[in-house]
């Protein structure tokens, strides 16, 4: 069976962009692969580090969004990235195989830096040597399960490459350890916000959450972008431009056709359309959030899940390391 790692950082709640961008997938392959789903606490840390509160308490959030959307803890193991100390000792030995200029190099970490110095000025105080080696870090936890697939958005793809260089290289240097990890692209890397933002994402404040009330998901909807060109009710307008359309496609509205139909003949009042989706979107939420108050009411239970997540990756890093310490002729005393 062919081995996947995937996973998200303990920073929030997951929302629709995290299902329909990874987790529907995850949800589905998890019953064909040896299924590893981390939950990253460390990489949380590289932003929040001033915060391990935050960062605590959303390792738990995580979980419960896991488990609510479809996670079988029976098919695959959820596990707490701190708690693999493996993966500290392989970043060390990656870091040697990685030169700074290369990370400097790779276009989401450009991307990040451009970002950061916009924050925070240009004096290089917000990059971290944390932040630099993330992507190092993330080569040491896939190359730790020795994952062969790892599912990703378009965005993530150079950090894959990167992961991908050092687990060559170390091949080359030291002998065949590793599988050299491929990706397994998702079909829908980024949901757009209800916003028009090209991307639903916490920093944006556009997100609609797994774990939203109806009330939240109502105002959320109800100040969705629509067809600036439809004043009145009966307007006919161009649903192409409009979130809440692309939402009821999302949510596989089957009365699709009619709301474009209906929509274009200025048959559909904008209200009307945004109700329907609050509908369907919370049709969509209800078994989710149902499965998430069954966890949230047996909080030792979600604990019991993590911990043998965690053994059982724990389990299978330690068998990798004692290879790759072989390899390296680290193995004293054994
Ligand atoms: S009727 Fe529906 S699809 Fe058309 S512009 Fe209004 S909200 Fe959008």
């Amino acid at each position: 069976m062919e081995t996947i790692l995937t996973g998200d950082r303990a920073t929030g709640r997951l929302h629709l962009g995290h299902y329909f961008g990874s987790l529907e997938n995850r949800i589905k392959m998890q019953y064909n692969y040896d299924t590893y789903i981390l939950i990253a606490d460390v990489q949380a840390l590289t932003d929040n580090f001033s915060n391990p509160k935050k960062v605590r308490d959303n390792v738990y959030e995580v979980a419960l969004d896991y488990l609510a959307a479809g996670i079988d803890p029976k098919q695959a193991h959820i596990y707490i990235q701190s708690l693999i100390p493996e993966t500290a000792e392989l970043t060390v030995y990656f870091s040697n195989l990685v030169s700074v200029s290369r990370l400097f190099r790779n276009p989401t970490t450009k991307f990040e830096v451009a970002q950061k110095k916009e924050l925070f000025g240009n004096n290089g105080e917000s990059i971290t040597y944390g932040f630099l080696g993330y992507p190092v870090s993330q080569a040491a936890d896939i190359a730790c399960v020795n994952a062969n697939l790892v599912p990703v958005g378009e965005d993530q793809l150079p950090h894959l490459e990167q992961a991908r260089e050092i687990v060559r290289k170390f091949n080359k240097i030291y002998g065949e350890t590793f599988n050299v990890p491929e990706p397994v692209l998702s079909k829908n890397p980024r949901i757009k916000g209800l916003d028009g933002n090209e991307k639903m994402s916490k920093s944006l404040n556009n997100c609609i959450y797994l774990s939203d009330s109806e009330e939240e998901v109502a105002k959320k909807v109800m100040s969705a972008v629509t067809d600036p060109a439809k004043i009145k009710k009966d307007d006919p307008a161009n649903p192409d431009v409009c979130m809440v359309y692309y939402y009821h496609k999302l949510m596989k509205n089957p009365n699709i056709d009619n709301v474009c139909k209906e929509c274009k003949n200025g048959q559909r009042g904008c209200v009307f359309c945004k109700r329907e989706l609050i509908n369907n979107i919370m049709q969509f939420l209800e078994p989710i959030q149902e499965r998430r108050r069954y966890y949230e009411n047996r909080p030792e239970e979600v604990e019991k899940i993590l911990k043998e997540g965690t053994e059982a990756t724990r389990k299978k890093a330690m068998e990798v390391m004692k290879r790759v310490r072989e390899h390296m002729k680290l193995d004293y005393f054994e």
